[in-house]
């Protein structure tokens, strides 16, 4: 029985919405709180429609220590699940702290001008929450998220120590737009504009933007040209699984959306910096947002699925052996079901798990942790149980 606060009405939010709903049998109170609250309310009017079930709405801005504070101490959630902008995740972990709430998230700080992610902002939080005996779930969505815990999974149950991993993440989804990104631009473009890293033999090695590619096959989808990036999870991974010779992450994108990336970033249209328009300051990149598609829009003519997964060499009993664990996800299925695309989908769904987890009490521990940190097990089978199951393929070519 528990009651959880859900902070940010996109298109992760409006899947959390409906998946909570769905489990009312634990979430007994439900509130969502965002910037805009005629965003909540019409998510949930939708979510009442789906599932009967009565979600609250509130306004919060969610860069207002303040606020947060007031909002929970009024509505005394045991949970919130931010699903807001990174930039707010050190505001919002300030509040829990303050109300003696636990929480969760899908994304890691970063501040909002300079477009670096590192979880070391949010591991100063560990020693505070140890001792107001809160929890901190770091980065519970698919990637990071359910990729971190498919690795700890597999340390657990099929190897004795893992040397090689590659994170696969292919979207080969069909949204009939020319350009439009999948989560919020902003950070996505932030994301996949940077340099490339990846790490080898204890240390990192850094590659131009999109220096390193080849074609991966994905399961039920084909061969498609993958990228190597740089992508949060690896930093907790590398040091929570210390055998890891090499740790890499790479993503699909169509070439058309490499060009429109290009254009974007050699006109200028992705600084993050303020400039002087008409007397009025503006960040090109926010502006970028305001007439770019919301990806909140994208699910109504979403066609194809994702297929995210873990590619994992190591030895077994003095053998080495290969292994190879994913999910795909169908945007229209998920679009059927939440009113959302497969990418908010394939986030949302795990954000409510791990919140799910906390309730429980089965990932529950004072302090600040990444998801591969607690038990597997139990998350893994609910992934089978909330709309997205796994399939694993034993010593097969991993093409890596
Ligand atoms: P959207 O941009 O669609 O939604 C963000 C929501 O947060 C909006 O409702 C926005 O309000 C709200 N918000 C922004 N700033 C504030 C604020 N100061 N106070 C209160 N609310 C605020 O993003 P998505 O739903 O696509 O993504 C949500 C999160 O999920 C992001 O952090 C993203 O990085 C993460 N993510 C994680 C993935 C994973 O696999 N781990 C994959 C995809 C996304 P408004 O409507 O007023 O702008």
């Amino acid at each position: 029985m528990g009651k959880v606060l859900i902070i940010g009405a996109g298109g992760v939010g409006t899947v959390v919405a409906n998946k909570v709903a769905q489990n009312s049998d634990l979430f007994t109170d439900i509130l969502l709180a965002s910037r805009t609250k005629s965003k909540c309310d019409a998510i949930a009017e939708d979510v009442k429609k789906r599932t009967g079930v009565e979600i609250k709405t509130a306004r919060v801005d969610a860069d207002i220590v303040p606020e947060l504070v007031e909002l929970m101490n009024r509505f005394k959630p045991d949970i919130v699940i931010n699903v807001a902008l990174p930039y707010q995740d050190l505001t919002i972990m300030d509040a829990c702290l303050e109300a003696g709430v636990h929480y969760l998230d899908t994304a890691n700080y970063e501040p909002k001008d300079e477009a670096k992610f590192e979880y070391k902002w949010q591991w100063a939080y560990h020693d505070r929450f140890k001792e107001a005996g809160l929890t901190a779930i770091l980065g519970c969505g698919f990637d990071p998220g359910v990729t971190s815990i498919f690795t700890a999974y597999a340390a657990k149950h099929h190897f004795d120590e893992i040397h090689y991993l590659d994170i696969v993440d292919c979207n080969a989804g069909d949204h009939g737009k020319a350009f439009a990104t999948n989560f919020n631009p902003e950070i996505n473009i932030r994301e996949v504009t940077q340099k490339g890293k990846y790490w080898e033999n204890g240390q990192w090695v850094e590659t131009e933007p999109h220096e390193i590619h080849k074609p991966l096959t994905y399961p039920n989808i084909g061969p498609r040209e993958s990228y190597l990036i740089y992508h949060e999870e690896l930093e907790s991974l590398v040091k929570n699984f210390p055998t890891l010779k090499r740790a890499r992450f790479w993503m699909t994108f169509g070439q058309e959306y490499l060009t429109h990336l290009r254009v974007i970033q050699n006109i200028g249209m992705a600084r993050i910096d303020e400039v002087e328009y008409n007397g009025q300051k503006i960040v090109p990149i926010q502006f970028l947002k305001a007439v770019l598609p919301d990806p909140g829009e994208l699910g109504e003519n979403y066609t194809g699925e994702t297929s995210i997964g873990c590619r994992i060499r190591g030895i077994k009993d003095g053998k080495e052996r290969t292994y190879y664990i994913y999910n795909n996800c169908s945007h229209e299925a998920a679009y059927k079901e939440t009113g959302a695309q497969g990418v908010s989908y394939t986030t949302g769904v795990p954000a409510t798990i791990g919140a799910m987890m906390c309730l429980q009490g089965i990932w529950k521990k004072p302090g600040v942790f990444n998801v591969e940190e607690f038990d597997p097990d139990p998350f893994m089978e609910q992934l089978n149980e909330q709309g997205l199951p796994w399939h694993e393929l034993f010593d097969v070519d991993l093409e890596l």
